[in-house]
């Protein structure tokens, strides 16, 4: 589920650091809670680390819209708006942000004022455009936000016809995919978080609630919890399990039915939380309980198989080789697993073809499941850590059924 569409489900639950220091009401909690964790999560030796992977991929420059790119190199959690605010960050010469002037005030208190690099803010009637593309001079590559916005890239490329524009994510992915320290300590956290959520699930679900009911309680408990804001509820009764991104409807819970639950919010920091647990009102069927032990079993077979050297498509067969020898094969749908962190959905993806080799501080889900559709499903989720010792579960509330 995306942010937007949790916004639309549940206005009132989005209360971000960021919202609530922009309305002028400076919640001195989060304000330091952001810098105390900003020079660890976001040290300043990043922006010459970015600078060192854009010269090693054969790039002249990144250009940093706001989004997970642009934070995860400076900390700064810009507002994506029509108006550009961008990074320039060139191998050669001085990085710079260019900035709306009326956002200037936000930019000087966000963590990249600790970098050290200009602010040139833009007034209205200029066109900030042209102005990177000037004060940036010739260059022949250029590396782009994954998700810059296709209006703010097409005005580059007429600001700059000569630049071939590539995908910042080739230059930023191996950085982003191995977490510090404090990251992995920030996702533990976060794990910590959402596994708080999932203990108070068997309080708010019961027969003859709707799903929404749940999770609108569920929402609240994942702002109790630390997060900043709710990225996404997923309360999958009955028939609805066998829909894997299922959100909320108004459908009335019935005694005897199996429900996934999915949940996730992104903490202050800006790391992510993701876990889903399937629960029964009351007795399961029998069908369902039989197979809910075969996805046990797959999903920890998947976490069993996590080490570094070892292919994420490795991790993916392990949980499907399970279901698959158990007749299942075919109620298995999605990938084992996608990575995380500033975004609930980033490289590395848990998925036969990918070849790509885990390394210490890769971080991912392994949430294998089984749809029966018609009848419900199940999907058990944990995120991992991929440690020189093997996996490290960050999330730990039981695997087995939970009926309630
Ligand atoms: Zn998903
Ligand atoms: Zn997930
Ligand atoms: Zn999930």
């Amino acid at each position: 589920m995306t942010r937007s569409r949790i916004r639309r489900l549940f206005p009132e639950f989005l209360l971000s650091g960021r919202g609530r220091g922009r309305a002028g009401d400076p919640s001195l909690i989060t304000l330091v809670h952001v810098t105390m964790e900003s020079s660890d999560l976001y040290p300043v030796t990043r922006l010459a680390a970015a600078r060192e992977a854009t010269a090693a991929a054969g790039l002249d420059a990144l250009l940093l819209t706001p989004g997970p790119d642009l934070r995860y190199v400076t900390g700064y959690e810009a507002l994506p708006l029509e108006r550009l605010t961008c990074l320039v960050l060139p191998v050669e010469g001085d990085a710079f942000l260019a900035v709306p002037r009326l956002e200037l005030p936000a930019a000087e208190h966000s963590p990249a004022s600790r970098l050290g690099i200009e602010f040139v803010p833009w007034d209205e009637t200029d066109d900030p455009y042209a102005a990177v593309a000037a004060r940036l001079g010739s260059v022949a590559r250029v590396g782009l936000a994954d998700r810059m916005w296709a209006m703010q890239s097409l005005r580059f490329r007429e600001a700059m016809p000569g630049a071939e524009q590539v995908l910042a994510g080739t230059v930023l992915r191996h950085l982003r995919m191995r977490k510090s320290p404090a990251e992995m300590e920030a996702l533990r956290r976060a794990g910590a978080a959402i596994d708080a959520v999932h203990a108070r699930v068997p309080g708010f679900l019961r027969a003859g609630r709707t799903e929404r009911e749940v999770g609108r309680d569920i929402a609240e408990a994942i702002i109790e919890a630390g997060h900043a804001t709710v990225d996404f509820v997923i309360v999958a009764s009955g028939p609805n399990g066998a829909s894997p991104h299922h959100e909320l409807s108004d459908r009335v819970i019935g005694a005897g039915e199996p429900v996934v639950i999915d949940i996730g919010g992104q903490m202050p920091g800006g790391y992510c939380s993701d876990s889903t647990r399937t629960y029964c009102v009351g007795e399961p069927p029998a069908a369902f309980a039989k197979y809910y032990e075969v996805l046990q079993r797959a999903q920890q077979a998947a976490c069993d198989a996590v080490r570094p050297g070892v292919p994420c498509e490795a991790v993916d067969a392990a949980a499907r080789e399970v279901i698959a020898s158990e007749g299942y094969g075919e109620y298995f749908i999605h990938r084992t697993g996608h990575g995380i962190g500033l975004e609930t959905h980033e490289e590395p993806y848990i998925v036969a073809g990918n070849a790509e080799p885990l390394a210490a501080g890769h971080a991912f889900s392994v949430e294998p499941g089984i749809y029966l559709p018609g009848s419900h499903g199940a999907r058990i989720e944990d995120i991992l850590i991929c440690t020189e010792e093997g996996g490290e579960r960050v999330n730990h509330r039981p695997r087995e059924l939970a009926v309630v």
